[in-house]
């Protein structure tokens, strides 16, 4: 199997992670009737559509760390725009007459 988080920059997934119920198709099969068999899978939203990717039980640590570091640098980011926001405000503050009033 290709360990998806060799490559050169660290693996970043947006999505969430879930578990797939499914029914294979055998007539068969106790999924037919019953239990549906489950799989791991990251689901997310791309062109306004909800798509899944089921995952093998080895993926799901690695997708896990993946959506870890986007959420991470999502929240730094948020960060640095709200810090962004406070220190354009002060500047106006700061300012002759910026504050908030129209000349
Ligand atoms: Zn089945």
């Amino acid at each position: 199997m290709v360990c998806i988080a060799t490559r050169s920059r660290p693996l970043v997934l947006r999505g969430t992670l879930t578990t797939f119920r499914r029914r294979c198709g055998k007539a068969a099969c106790r999924c037919a009737t019953g239990e549906r068999h489950e799989s791991p899978a990251l689901t997310f939203t791309e062109d306004g559509r909800t798509k899944t990717i089921t995952l093998s039980a080895a993926e799901v640590r690695q997708v896990e760390a993946a959506l870890a570091r986007y959420e991470a640098a999502r929240a730094e980011l948020e960060a640095q725009a709200e810090a962004g926001l406070a220190r354009l405000r002060s500047q106006r503050r700061d300012g002759a007459d910026t504050t908030g009033r129209r000349r």
